[in-house]
C-alpha cells in the first residue's frame, strides 16, 4: 500500500515513515501544504496522513483541493489534542478519520489499515476469499488453515489485490505501490512475484486465485465470503 505523509516536524515525520514502512507500506514524504498537494496529485496513493498545522498551504486547505480535484483515497488528520473545532473542520473538508497529537503510533496504524479496508470494502481486518484468508494486522496469510510464508513484496501485492478482490488492477499501479519515487522500476517483478505468490497459494494449481488479463491486469478471482 502507498501511502503520503505531509507533516512539517521532521523528527515526527521520520519516525511515520519509518515505523510505516515496517509496517509494509511504501512512504512518499511531504514537508509542507505544498509539497502535500503535489504528492496528493500526482502520487498514485492509497491511502494520506496530513498534519492540519502546516507551512506554505494548511492542511485543512490540502484537503479541500484534493478533494475538490476528485481524490478520493482515504485521508487521516492530525490535530492538537484538545481542540475539536480542528477535527470537526477537517472531517467536512472531507478527511476520513483523525488522530490527536501525541499519539501512539499503533494507534494511527489501526487507523489507517482500518480506512484502507473501508475503502476496498472491507469491514474485517481478516479478508476472507474461500480457502484464503489475509489478515490485515498480523500480515499472515492462510490457504485451507496452512499457513502460507510470503515475502515483504509478495504479501505486499497479495494484500493490494485482495482488497479489490473482483476488481482488475494494472501492472503498472502494482509496480507504483511497491516502489516509492526514488526507486528505478521495473514491471518484470510484478510478473515474478505473481508467479511465486501462485506457486505458494495454489501449489496444485486447483484454485486459481490470481487471473491475468492480458494487457489489462492481474485480478484477485475468489469471491469475498459474505458478512467479511
Ligand atoms: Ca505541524
Amino acid at each position: 500500500m502507498r501511502i503520503l505523509v505531509v507533516e512539517d516536524e521532521a523528527v515526527l515525520r521520520e519516525s511515520l515513515k519509518t515505523r510505516l514502512e515496517a509496517a509494509g507500506f511504501t512512504v512518499d514524504e511531504a514537508r509542507d501544504g505544498e509539497e502535500g498537494l503535489f504528492a496528493g496529485r500526482e502520487y498514485p496513493l492509497d491511502v494520506a496522513i496530513v498534519d492540519l498545522g502546516l507551512p506554505q498551504v494548511p492542511g485543512l486547505e490540502v484537503i479541500r483541493r484534493l478533494r475538490g480535484e476528485g481524490k478520493t483515497y482515504p485521508i487521516l488528520i492530525l490535530t492538537a489534542r484538545d481542540n475539536w473545532q480542528d477535527k470537526v473542520e477537517g472531517l467536512q473538508a472531507g478527511a476520513d478519520d483523525y488522530v490527536a497529537k501525541p499519539f501512539h503510533f499503533e494507534e494511527v496504524l489501526a487507523r489507517v489499515q482500518a480506512l484502507l479496508r473501508r475503502s476496498g470494502g472491507w469491514a474485517s481486518p481478516q479478508l476472507k476469499c474461500g480457502p484464503v484468508v489475509l489478515d490485515t494486522r498480523a500480515q499472515t496469510v492462510n490457504v485451507r488453515g496452512e499457513a502460507v510464508e510470503l515475502t515483504t513484496f509478495e504479501y505486499r501485492i497479495l494484500e493490494h489485490l485482495m482488497l479489490r478482490a473482483g476488481e482488475v488492477i494494472s501492472k503498472s499501479e502494482l509496480t507504483e505501490r511497491l516502489y516509492d519515487q526514488d526507486y528505478e522500476r521495473d514491471s518484470n517483478v510484478i510478473e515474478v512475484l505473481i508467479g511465486r505468490l501462485r506457486r505458494k497459494l495454489d501449489p496444485k494449481d486447483e484454485l486459481q486465485p490470481i487471473e491475468t488479463l492480458r494487457g489489462r491486469g492481474y485480478r484477485f478471482a475468489l469471491a469475498r465470503d459474505a458478512g467479511t
